[in-house]
């Protein structure tokens, strides 16, 4: 699944074809708001953000469509003679003079009116937005140590949106391989030097994800491990999906686990349990 930083890319590539730009053509294909054709064929997108994984494409109409991609929703920015046949149901096309956008498979996606946006059952429930400039590592910093977090496993509550919206299953290995946390920790039990290394790597690397595309280590250690043949998924990642490889830090074996049904890797020495 797309995690936060791959959606704000997307959205940045989504912005600049439609905000501002004079769009021929809005066609809602998706049943569930087909009832908005009318209104919204009449309205140019006027901003697009994103919360989490969630994206947020505003009309001037008043309206917002929310839409989540889940596993299967994808965007694409083509040129309007590009011809795509890929076999995906079309839930909404933005024509403009020389491109066509288009929002594919998603099944979460719903036209609300721009005003209820933070009511909206998935909106209201998120966390700070780890790439959002007002969260910064003293508010992750505060997050861990506060009583509603503290008392909670690292490795599920990276995966929680109303902790941090947009961490992922990739950024939650890196982040606590990083930063040295073992994924069974709680806040409560780590030094103030491990849960400040955690509220800052959780920040640099969401941010460095968004920068670069997805790397989470440096672009020449990215290289070293193509060099070596290793998988373009493995080289990417200081830990995740480098499960049987040595540790780039240490040596030792990166270890996988499946909890929740999600993978979770990380070295066991690097991030020893810690009292
Ligand atoms: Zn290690």
């Amino acid at each position: 699944m797309p995690e936060g930083p791959e959606i704000r890319r997307a959205a940045d590539r989504i912005s600049k074809r439609l905000v501002g730009q004079e769009i021929e053509a809005i066609q809602l294909h998706y049943p569930p708001i087909q009832e908005f054709q009318q209104v919204v064929a009449e309205s140019q997108v006027s901003s697009i953000s994103t919360r989490g994984k969630a994206m947020l494409t505003r009309f001037d109409c008043g309206l917002t469509m929310y839409s989540h991609n889940q596993l299967y929703g994808r965007w694409t920015v083509n040129r309007r003679s590009t011809e795509l046949n890929w076999g995906r149901a079309l839930r909404a096309e933005f024509l403009t003079e020389g491109y066509a956008v288009r929002l594919w498979s998603a099944t979460d996606v719903e036209m609300i009116p721009s005003s209820d946006e933070e009511s909206h059952p998935f909106i209201s429930r998120l966390g700070p937005d780890v790439l959002d400039e007002s969260c910064t590592p003293e508010v992750i910093m505060e997050m861990l140590d506060g009583k509603r977090h503290r008392n909670r496993k690292a490795s599920s509550l990276m995966l929680d949106q109303s902790f941090l919206a947009g961490v992922g299953n990739y950024l939650r290995s890196e982040i606590l391989h990083q930063s040295g946390v073992n994924p069974h920790a709680k806040p409560k039990d780590l030094s103030e030097d491990r849960r400040r290394a955690w509220a800052e790597e959780a920040k640099r690397l969401c941010v460095m994800s968004y920068q670069t595309g997805g790397l989470t280590v440096p672009k020449e250690v990215a290289e070293k491990g193509k060099e070596r043949g290793e998988r373009r998924r493995s080289y990417r990642h200081a830990v995740f999906c480098r499960n049987g490889l040595p540790c780039l830090s240490c040596g030792t074996e990166v270890v996988r686990e499946v909890i929740g049904g999600r993978r979770l890797d990380f070295c066991p020495s690097c991030q020893r349990t810690e009292t």
